[in-house]
């Protein structure tokens, strides 16, 4: 391993989210390294039984953390993420319930019907939301750290484009007059909920 290098184990398998953050983080830190679970040998699964996004970012950073101190790196920074929409007219769902708003974990065509439904007759003027992340980070001194990003934008009455998964082809950007399906993965970044959390990272860390 590079000396200087800073580590981190982000709890999670997902390939895209692992790499996303090496990127953002890269670009303000020289020297990162990003771990998953799999790469210190975390098999289970986490169990998100928080109400709210950043309970589950910290239930899922002490987790990192944990496996992190099993696999004999306690100098690794451990994150843990946790992110949804938030519909105003639905007075901030299906916010942690996101994934699983229609029932089924991840199943984003009947998600997005559900949400259609429940907006039906909501004037585009009161369609407001926010897609939210929150970012839980425990240093390799134990403190924890969260970060939040925030993304305004509207739900259309119809889906618009073809990348990008969950409830983006609903989630209209006005400044941008496009979806999040619309967007090319670079684009959506810069301005996601994601991206914004990640950048606070980055801004929060070179401070540290
Ligand atoms: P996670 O916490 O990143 O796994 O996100 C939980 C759920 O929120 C996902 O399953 C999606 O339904 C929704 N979600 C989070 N981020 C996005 C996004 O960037 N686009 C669309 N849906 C998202």
């Amino acid at each position: 391993m590079a000396e200087g290098t800073m580590h981190f184990l982000l709890a999670s398998r997902n390939r895209h989210k692992i790499r996303e953050l090496e990127d953002i983080l890269a670009a303000d830190i020289s020297g990162v390294a990003v771990h998953s679970l799999d790469e210190v040998g975390f098999a289970g699964d986490i169990d998100e039984n928080g109400t709210t996004f950043d309970a589950n970012a910290r239930i899922k950073a002490r987790a990192a953390r944990a496996a992190a101190l099993r696999a004999g790196h306690p100098d690794w920074y451990c994150l843990g993420d946790d992110s949804g929409l938030s519909v105003d007219a639905l007075g901030g769902a299906p916010g942690v319930y996101s994934a699983r708003f229609a029932g089924q974990h991840g199943v984003d065509a009947a998600n997005n019907a559900l949400l259609l439904q429940k907006l039906t007759g909501v004037p585009a003027a009161e369609r407001g939301a926010h897609f939210l992340c929150c970012i839980a980070c425990i240093t390799p001194d134990g403190r924890e750290l969260t970060v939040w990003g925030d993304c305004p934008g509207v739900i259309l009455d119809a889906p618009r484009g073809q990348d990008g998964f969950g409830y983006d082809p609903l989630f209209y950007l006005p400044d941008a007059g496009m979806t999040f399906a619309e967007l090319s993965g670079a684009r959506k970044n810069a301005v996601s909920h994601r991206g914004r959390a990640l950048a606070a990272l980055a801004d929060a860390l070179g401070k540290h």
